[in-house]
């Protein structure tokens, strides 16, 4: 695997700290922690409560799996498929490399309608390129439309779920915001607003309503693009979605390249397994689908805006490349301890969690300091890889780019201990040796916990480490057996160790 850089880190978390350092001031945060322990628990509770409702719910995530699949072994066919039936539906179709050139398309696009703002449908894609800050850049306002990206917006703040990108805010927080903030930027938010939410939806349903009216462009990602019928499908919750989708004259797509699905039969397992994992429902409110130009009927004029932005870099890696059949529903930080605690913030990316952790390494490559703390940002328990509705493996991949940042030298004392236990492991008489050293070491502590280890403090500081037993599994098996081997041979007993007079097995297990 490359060390990169694949894709630059996007501008807005240049800077930021590795993932340990971050955690550590996000774990000092006791309110975002109490927001994100009540938001993770209640989504967690009702999306296994709505998954234990589908006995086939595992033949739902094979077939997730498979349809994905399918699609990332034979991309540049489905791809170019897609190209050929958005055409023929009467869309403009971009290809873009980078996010530089997917945020010139837009830009090009919207000076061509002589617009000086965009209203935007939530799209991790356009998060992703930073197309907001390029359009600020370009005269040009973007107005986030779904709720929780509002918040983010208002807030001048970082999104921290992917589909709940406010969840570090309480209401308190999310009225104090409004009130603040919406003035400065169109209609503001009543004076006597409270945080009951209906009253903070209802505040920011009028701010909104006067941006969809006005806007002629719009901006959108897709969930899925379907290759045989050239359709884009977005699903939300708010409806938001749905205005931004209709009612410009002109809307701009932008896709990444593994949201293609061959055919609209792929997609009726994802919309059983999206809503269910995403927010624990059986079937979200709103499920937008367009298939190009209709006279008459929504935008008139629609681009789509197909986006590599380092997404052949990880389809080259045969492991690695499972992460393209993400659907973002973002299940695997709902189930993480370590999300749970740390929040999305401290992953730099607007990947966070589990899926952030191998992403954004295999996205941007392993160069930055950033990118090599986040495949340690587990503990391996695995909830992500139970959760995850297209059976992304999420925990093999971590290790696998535990392996590449080993190999690089990322973690110093991490390599020279692997390699010291390889020294060790690949010789029986070393293993031996050392299993006696440990054995003695476990005799004179004499069962007691360690708790501390000089030039281990970062480990002992928070774990006791495990008392070296009093003897080896071979010394028990010889006393326990009358000196004999498991074929029942008698064996040396010198150092307790069988086989220490007539031969050790070698590292097969074969006699030498
Ligand atoms: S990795 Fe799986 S569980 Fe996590 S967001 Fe992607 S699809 Fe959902």
């Amino acid at each position: 695997m490359s060390i990169g850089p694949v894709q630059e880190t996007s501008a807005t978390f240049v800077g930021m700290p590795a993932f340990p350092e971050a955690a550590r001031e996000a774990l000092a945060n006791t309110q975002q922690r109490t927001n994100l322990r009540n938001a993770t628990h209640t989504i967690r509770a009702k999306r296994a409560s709505v998954v234990a409702e589908v006995p086939e719910w595992e033949a739902l995530r094979v077939a997730g799996a498979q349809s994905k699949d399918e699609a990332l072994h034979h991309l540049g066919d489905y791809l170019e498929h897609l190209e050929a039936s958005l055409v023929a539906n009467g869309a403009v179709v971009h290809w873009a490399r980078d996010a530089d050139e997917a945020n010139r398309i837009v830009i090009d696009i919207a000076r061509s309608k002589e617009v000086d703002e965009v209203v935007k449908v939530k799209s991790m894609a356009t998060q992703e390129i930073e197309l907001n800050e390029a359009l600020e850049a370009a005269g040009i306002n973007a107005w986030e439309t779904d709720l929780a990206e509002l918040i983010v917006q208002l807030g001048h703040d970082r999104p921290s779920h992917i589909l709940v990108p406010a969840i570090h805010r309480n209401r308190t927080e999310i009225r104090d915001i409004f009130i603040r903030e919406m003035g400065k930027v169109g209609r503001p938010a009543p004076d006597d607003l409270t945080d009951d939410p209906a009253g903070l939806a209802e505040a920011a349903r009028v701010h909104l309503r006067e941006k969809f009216l006005r806007a002629k462009v719009a901006v959108s990602g897709a969930n899925f693009a379907i290759a045989d019928t050239g359709t884009l499908v977005v699903v939300e919750s708010e409806g938001n979605g749905r205005m931004c989708l209709t009612l410009p004259e002109t809307l701009i797509s932008v896709v990444g390249i593994e949201k293609v699905l061959p055919t609209w039969e792929d997609l009726g397992p994802m919309l059983q397994l999206l809503p269910r994992s995403s927010t624990g429902e059986r079937m979200n409110p709103y499920t937008t689908m367009w298939s190009g130009v209709h006279e008459g009927d929504g935008p008139q004029e629609v681009h789509v805006i197909l986006l590599d932005n380092g997404r052949s870099h990880v389809l080259a890696d045969s492991v690695g490349r499972q992460a393209l059949r993400c659907i973002r529903c973002s299940a695997c930080l709902n189930v993480c301890p370590v999300y749970e605690r740390t929040g999305g913030h401290a992953y730099g990316s607007v990947y966070p969690g589990p899926i952030g952790a191998i992403l954004n390494p295999q996205l941007r490559g392993t160069a930055s300091e950033i990118d090599q703390s986040l495949p340690y940002a587990s503990s391996l328990c695995g909830a992500c890889f139970d959760a995850c509705p297209v059976r992304i493996n999420i925990p093999e991949l971590l290790v696998q780019l535990r392996g590449t940042v080993a190999q690089q030298g990322g973690h110093r004392a991490e390599s020279a201990a692997m390699k010291a236990a390889a020294w060790v492991l690949s010789d029986p008489k070393r293993l031996a040796v050392a299993q006696k050293g440990a054995t003695t070491a476990g005799r004179l502590i004499g069962g007691r916990t360690i708790r501390s280890v000089p030039g281990l403090g970062a480990w002992t500081d928070a774990r006791d480490l495990p008392t070296p037993p009093k003897e080896t599994f071979r010394q028990w098996w010889v006393r326990e057996h009358d000196g004999r081997d498991g074929d029942g041979q008698a064996r040396g007993r010198a150092d307790g160790i069988p086989g220490s007079e007539g031969g050790l097995p070698d590292s097969d297990g074969d006699e030498r």
